[in-house]
């Protein structure tokens, strides 16, 4: 039996992981499951599940919790203390799928204890790459990638030299407003940018991806994890989302990561590696689809694609920076206090703001430093946020 918990089991990653995992009970020992607000959720996997602990990242949704889990054997905890508690136990495979900077804290815990860890919080590799990846080789740890474009380029990798590796390129859908005119992008609403044609995620990175806030995130998470220049990794938009990524040989050779969209190809793989098992995932139908399309990104539409580059130039901790200030004006917009395109301008401004500070940027990366970077880069947000109503 292998011991597994899931941190953010309660939304979309988490409830696909659920799906693979509760499939095969036999095979696995659920050690934590954490939510945050849907205590229901929480209480009815943990149940389900049979989890030792389930957790939810609100204290004062602790009450509702025990309640919830009352006779069921499920010990309940609540903080953000409580969740790096249950990532410190002892566990095989830990899948990281809170979303946001929140997901960072619990990621270390489990790769301190040793245990795999399915990434999908991407958000850990932007903000605190080197302290993520320096973690789990200080602790022979393994990271496992579970965003799809990565954990495609790492099946691309498969038997190479990453020598001969020329060029990474992670592909776009586009989001929801792939065709619309800059205008009307400027008048979306959260509920218009909260739909996404192909994928079906969480609400924060669907309008991420109309935004191209999402694959700024990810061209940072590659560098990152894959420890390549950042001049190496290239965008195309391809509306049908059925190529996840391509790896460029220098031999002119690119590998395609072909595949339905459907994150349980991506969870399954990370859950099953280094085997190849079933997975209950669409096998497409190629002479039916006809023909995939791709075009450039428009830089003028996505100028968040220019600010992860600069980041990435940047380096330090202009990665937790540009994460903050980026969930900040993500809340702005879904609060209505800023325009769809104004979260580029407001990120972009607190990155021009900081980046003169001497000594926040370039400073030692932990977990303390993150965490300040981050807080600060949120309250230059707000108030930059402020000055434009
Ligand atoms: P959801 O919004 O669907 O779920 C987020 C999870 O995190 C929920 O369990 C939520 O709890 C919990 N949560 C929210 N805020 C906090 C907090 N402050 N502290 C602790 N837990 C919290 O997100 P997704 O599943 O879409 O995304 C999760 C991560 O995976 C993100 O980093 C995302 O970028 C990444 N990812 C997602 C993909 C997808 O297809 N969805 C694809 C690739 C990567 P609750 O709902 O109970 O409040």
């Amino acid at each position: 039996m292998r011991r597994v918990s899931i941190f953010g089991a309660t939304g979309s990653i988490g409830q696909n992981t659920i799906d693979l995992i509760a499939r095969a009970p036999e095979s696995y020992q659920v050690v934590a499951l954490s939510g945050g607000r849907n205590i229901a959720q929480l209480a009815v996997d943990a149940r389900r599940l049979g989890a030792e602990i389930a957790v939810t990242a609100h204290e004062e949704l602790l009450g509702d919790l025990r309640a919830a889990l009352r006779g069921s054997g499920v010990a309940a905890a609540a903080g953000t203390a409580a969740l790096t508690e249950a990532a410190s136990r002892p566990a095989d495979w830990v899948m990281s799928a809170i979303v946001g900077a929140a997901g960072l804290a619990p990621g270390l815990a489990a790769l301190q204890q040793g245990a795999t860890l399915a990434l999908a919080n991407k958000e850990s590799l932007v903000t605190a790459g080197a302290l993520i990846m320096g973690t789990a080789a200080r602790h022979a740890a393994r990271i496992l990638p579970v965003d799809s474009e990565h954990s495609a380029i790492f099946q691309g990798l498969v038997g190479e030299d990453f020598d001969a590796v020329e060029r990474i390129i992670i592909t776009a859908s586009g989001g929801a407003f792939r065709d619309w005119s800059l205008e009307d992008m400027a008048h979306a609403t959260p509920a218009q940018a909260s739909s996404h044609p192909n994928w079906n995620m969480g609400q924060r990175i669907t309008i991420d991806s109309a935004s191209m806030f999402n694959k700024a995130l990810e061209v940072i998470e590659t560098k990152e994890f894959f420890g390549c220049p950042h001049e190496m990794i290239e965008v195309l938009v391809h509306p049908e989302s059925m190529i996840h990524a391509l790896v460029g040989y220098r031999d002119g050779a690119l590998m395609a990561h072909v595949g339905p969209a459907d994150m349980r190809h991506a969870i399954g793989y990370a859950l099953h590696w280094p085997e190849r098992r079933p997975l209950p995932v669409e096998r497409l139908d190629l002479a039916r689809i006809g023909q995939l399309t791709f075009r450039d990104p428009d830089p003028v539409r996505y100028p968040a694609l220019r600010l992860a580059h600069e980041v990435m130039r940047t380096g330090g901790l202009s990665g937790a920076v540009f994460n903050a200030a980026k969930e900040r004006a993500l809340d702005g917009f879904l609060e209505g206090r800023i325009g769809f395109l104004a979260m580029s301008e407001v990120v972009e401004e607190v990155l021009d703001r900081l980046w003169g500070e001497n000594g926040l940027i370039n400073g030692e990366m932990t977990l303390d430093t993150v965490r300040r970077t981050d807080q600060i880069a949120r309250q230059v947000a707000d108030q930059v946020m402020a000055a434009r109503q």
